[in-house]
């Protein structure tokens, strides 16, 4: 049940008569961004994209598992989005970071961090999310090339090679379950005392996957492609790639200051038709979706447009 948003402050008629106006603003021009401005624009409404340019994939070198685009980099996928969808002259297109989003009686008042302001009757976040980088030197560098978080982008070309996976716990047991699909050449890495149960281990002994509870020091890495990982102790071991699963953040905290609910993960919680809990304020993407890939980001991206459109038809007839 969608609820209204709180005004953060009004903005005088006179002001909002002087902005640019739009019938929908989608925050965030990647995937799943550009795929709903491209069922938007298609639908003939009035729309502007804002980005600030900064996708989460933007290090890995190639992106898998999308038809028609497989093992394309993830900003040629982009920009050949991009030349599709603004050559609709529906569509226009922002660059910069918005950060105010101001509900107002008849819309949405966005300004942008350059000082820019425009006006929308409804708003569509595909912000996507942010990961959450440990503490542990040479991760952040790997990730996303030899560091990975997902077997169905990036596992086809590990297979059967050295994998390690870095977690603990329930996650770390059923994660080790998934990536032994792709090798049998798995060390599960705890950093630290195990928090598995006995059963846990033994079903995994069973399997053949050895456990290291050694602290990590860091990963030894040359441009990104691991090479080993190195423990406090000073002991080494070689490996072709590392799987693991790290925190995520909200990329953009806008939804939340409008009064968007989040779910217990950490996702914008949205309806069947990707409608936040705040009227006229929609979420596509990473943001919203708990299955991480393009295509799916994607799909998210056409249903929200294909809904804005729906309901805007409604509120018009
Ligand atoms: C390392 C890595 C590798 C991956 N590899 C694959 C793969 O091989 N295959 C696959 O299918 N998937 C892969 N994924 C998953 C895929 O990248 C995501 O599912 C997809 O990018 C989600 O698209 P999105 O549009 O929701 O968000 P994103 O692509 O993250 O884009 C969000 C956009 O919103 C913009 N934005 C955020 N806040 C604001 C703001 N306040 N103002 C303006 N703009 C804003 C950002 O700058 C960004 O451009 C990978 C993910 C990671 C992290």
């Amino acid at each position: 049940m969608a609820t209204p948003a709180t005004t953060a402050h009004t903005i005088s008629a006179a002001t909002r008569q002087n902005l640019p106006m739009y019938e929908v603003i989608i925050i965030g021009g990647s995937y799943a961004g550009l795929s709903a401005a491209l069922t938007l624009g298609r639908s003939l409404r009035q729309v502007l994209v804002i980005d600030s340019g900064k996708p989460c994939n933007w290090q890995t070198p190639h992106s898998h598992n999308f038809l028609t685009q497989d093992g394309q980099t993830p900003a040629a996928i982009a920009a050949q989005a991009r030349g599709q969808v603004l050559a609709y002259p529906t569509v226009q297109w922002h660059e910069g970071q918005v950060t105010a989003a101001i509900k107002q009686p008849d819309g949405f008042v966005l300004q942008t961090e350059a000082g820019s302001s425009f006006m929308a009757k409804k708003l569509l976040f595909a912000t996507g999310i942010t990961d959450q980088m440990p503490d542990l030197k040479g991760f952040s560098q790997c990730w996303g090339i030899s560091v990975l978080h997902c077997p169905y982008c990036h596992g086809y070309e590990v297979r059967s090679q050295p994998l390690g996976i870095l977690a603990n716990g329930d996650m770390a047991f059923d994660f080790c379950q998934l990536i032994r699909h792709w090798s049998r050449e798995l060390t599960l890495f705890t950093n630290g005392p195990a928090t598995l149960s006995a059963t846990q281990r033994e079903q995994l002994a069973q399997r053949g996957i050895a456990i290291l509870e050694k602290q990590l020091q860091y990963l030894e890495h040359q441009q990104g492609q691991l090479r080993e990982l190195v423990f406090e102790d000073g002991d080494k071991q070689a490996l072709s790639a590392l799987f693991a699963r790290i925190p995520f953040a909200q990329h953009c905290p806008l939804p939340q200051q409008l009064g968007c609910q989040l779910t217990e993960t950490g996702l914008i919680q949205v309806d069947e038709f990707q409608q936040t809990s705040v009227t006229g304020v929609y979420a596509a993407g990473d943001n919203a979706g708990m299955l991480r890939a393009v295509s799916v980001a994607t799909a998210a991206g056409t249903k929200a447009g294909a809904f804005i459109n729906h309901h805007l038809i409604r509120e018009e007839s």
